[in-house]
């Protein structure tokens, strides 16, 4: 190579000793779990690897050898490099394996770089290294490694001359991570599915085994363990995200295989699907972010976004691993993941205020909503009648959420117009909340809510063991979303075919007690869709990720409770999603959106540097 020794960055080697001129390392990047911090009965710890372990030595040995490679130096004959010391803030970390007695090697990490959560071995460090010594910037869009610009690691091997690293992945899984996690603070006491005892662990596993996301839905991811900053305002907990699939997948249970319930997602931000366990997910209504993540994002700007193809290239992270028996740590780090989570973000923003009616079929005269209604709707509405025609729809994509004809669906207060009925409802029930069982919907005009109607049956809920004189039905088992199996998020538009006619059942009532209809089963009532306080997801109180954050989750847990039927609507309503906008058409326009929000936000003051290429 050319380059004169004289302009070199960094101190020719000595003896073959080579030494890091500086270091994109933090104190803060090391391990979550280590052995000096783990919960007792927690193994799967991490542990120093001290300076003079010949594991350590050996790791200096082969990033020496690989810089020797990279760096515009020639080797001299007859001494072997290494590096001196690894990186200022840097530390080596073993994570011992727990597949058995007969494989000995521990896994080898490096932690420390404020850009990578960590690396696996010399050769994926080797680019990284590379940047550090070369680069007296440290402008990490410098770097070449695998994880800064996701070049994979075959690629930079076979630069590198060496094989592309194995990892063998263990096998001592349960039936759900939660199970043998040492994260989340409810992971512990989750029972196994089977054998049921109490009403409690039973609860737990219905909601387990009968995932109530959609397909196309909004929902938050949960990270396991979160990804941390530099202080407790920088945590991402949970990630937004669209429903692509409910679907389950195999899982080794240590003696026998199984199938554990899980959901493909399309994480918002991200370029990449990815597959979690169906445990991991939150309805969008049941969690919210900090304020003091609020905060941080509202003045946090990346550097160097200057067009929008650096403005795609954020969202090329891969926050859940490819497959959940790579229980490898996770790569991305908040400083590298968080611009992308911002991105999910302000698109969690779009999809949650824009609502629109689907499968929707034009009405006759004859079929269309009571003129009583009609009449209320019209004097609701400022645009004038008569100029549409009455259409009768499958679904309802409310924001975050999809509602089906033949879902049970929280009601508001406002939804009983009719104070007569007011008469009928039992003693306390209308503390605990009243339900709607959506037999049609209706609508005068496709794009106001007010001239949206939903007919069914009105239900509250009683204590288990009084008498009911009604006939509500049997429970049945929770829907879940169809089998498509589409990463465009434009095709999420596609509804499971309903039943005709639709069965006449409930979902489980919230535990402790049961549905009893107000009138007679028979008995249509009609609700506007402004009064719809929103989906009903029984035994949600019994997720492990509300365990495991709620000590930062905003969403208090008596509106926990009326997402799950124990507490009237109003306590936790869906906000009335101002913008009326068809699906198809908000996911083609989602990507653009965003960045026409966001690129301008983050060009105001931010030094506009253009990406210094070295010499
Ligand atoms: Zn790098």
């Amino acid at each position: 190579m050319s380059s004169s020794t004289a302009r070199l960055p960094f101190d020719m080697p000595m003896n073959g000793i080579l030494r890091f001129p500086r270091s994109d390392g933090s104190p803060k990047k090391r391990p979550t779990v280590t052995k000096e911090n783990a919960p007792p009965g927690v193994l799967n710890y991490m542990e120093l690897v001290p300076h003079d372990d010949k594991r350590n030595k050996d790791w200096r040995d082969k990033v020496g050898n690989f810089l020797m490679t990279l760096l515009p130096i020639d080797p001299a004959r007859h001494v072997s490099y290494r590096i001196a010391e690894f990186p200022q803030h840097y530390a080596l970390y073993s994570k011992p394996r727990m597949s058995g007695i007969t494989e000995q090697r521990d896994d080898l990490y490096l932690y420390g770089s404020r850009y990578v959560n960590n690396f696996r071995s010399p050769a994926e460090f080797a680019f990284h290294a590379l940047w550090l010594m070369m680069d007296p910037t440290l402008n990490v869009s410098n770097c070449e490694c695998q994880w800064c610009t996701r070049t994979p690691q075959k690629e930079l091997s076979r630069r590198l001359g060496t094989k592309v690293d194995h990892y063998s992945s263990g096998t001592d899984k349960q039936r759900s991570q939660y199970d043998a996690s040492g994260f989340g603070e409810a992971g512990s006491d989750t029972p196994m599915a089977s054998p049921v005892q109490d009403p409690a662990e039973e609860a737990q596993s219905k909601l387990r085994d009968n995932p109530p996301y959609r397909v196309g839905e909004m929902v938050w991811a949960h990270l396991r363990p979160p990804i941390v900053g530099e202080s407790d305002d920088e945590t991402l907990q949970c990630w937004p995200a669209i429903v692509l699939d409910v679907t389950t997948r195999p899982l080794w249970t240590g003696t026998s295989m199984d199938r554990q319930p899980a959901v493909k997602l399309r994480l918002l931000g991200v370029a990449y699907v990815a597959q979690v366990e169906a445990f991991d997910v939150l309805p969008y209504h049941a969690y919210a972010l900090s304020p003091g993540l609020q905060s941080y994002m509202s003045n946090a700007k990346p550097e160097n976004i200057v067009d929008a193809s650096a403005f795609h290239r954020l969202s090329e992270i891969q926050v859940f691993p490819d497959s959940q028996h790579d229980q490898r740590p996770r790569q991305v780090t908040f400083d590298r993941g968080w611009p992308a989570w911002l991105k999910g973000l302000v698109a969690s923003w779009w999809v949650r205020d824009r609502w629109s009616l689907s499968r929707t079929i034009s009405l006759t005269a004859g079929e269309a909503v009571p003129p009583s209604l009609r009449a209320e709707s019209r004097s609701a509405s400022a645009t004038p009648s008569g100029t549409h025609q009455p259409v009768a729809a499958d679904a309802i994509w409310w924001g975050p959420e999809q509602i089906w004809v033949g879902d049970v669906v929280r009601l508001r207060r406002s939804a009983i117009v009719d104070s007569t009925i007011l008469a009928f409802i039992s003693n306390g029930a209308g503390g605990r909340g009243l339900f709607l069982k959506v037999k049609k919907i209706q609508a005068r005009r496709v794009d106001n809510p007010r001239d949206v109607w939903l007919s069914g049956t009105l239900y509250e809920t009683i204590p288990e063991q009084d008498a009911d004189h009604s006939s509500p039905g049997s429970p049945t088992k929770i829907e879940t979303g169809s089998g498509l199996d589409v990463s465009s998020l434009s095709s999420l538009v596609a509804l499971p075919s309903l039943p005709d006619p639709l069965p006449d059942s409930l979902p489980d009532p919230p535990l402790g007690f049961k549905f009893k209809s107000v009138l007679s089963p028979t008995n249509t009532i009609f609700v506007s869709l402004e009064s719809v306080a929103g989906r009903y997801y029984p035994y949600l109180l019994f997720s492990p990720v509300l365990g495991a954050i709620r000590k930062t989750n905003p969403v208090r847990p008596e509106q926990l409770m009326s997402l799950c039927g124990h507490a009237p609507g109003d306590v936790w309503p869906a906000n009335l999603p101002p913008m009326h906008r068809e699906r198809k058409e908000m996911w083609d326009e989602l990507e653009e959106e965003v960045r026409e929000f966001l690129m301008p936000r983050w060009k105001v003051g931010a030094r506009a540097l253009k990406a210094e290429r070295r010499t």
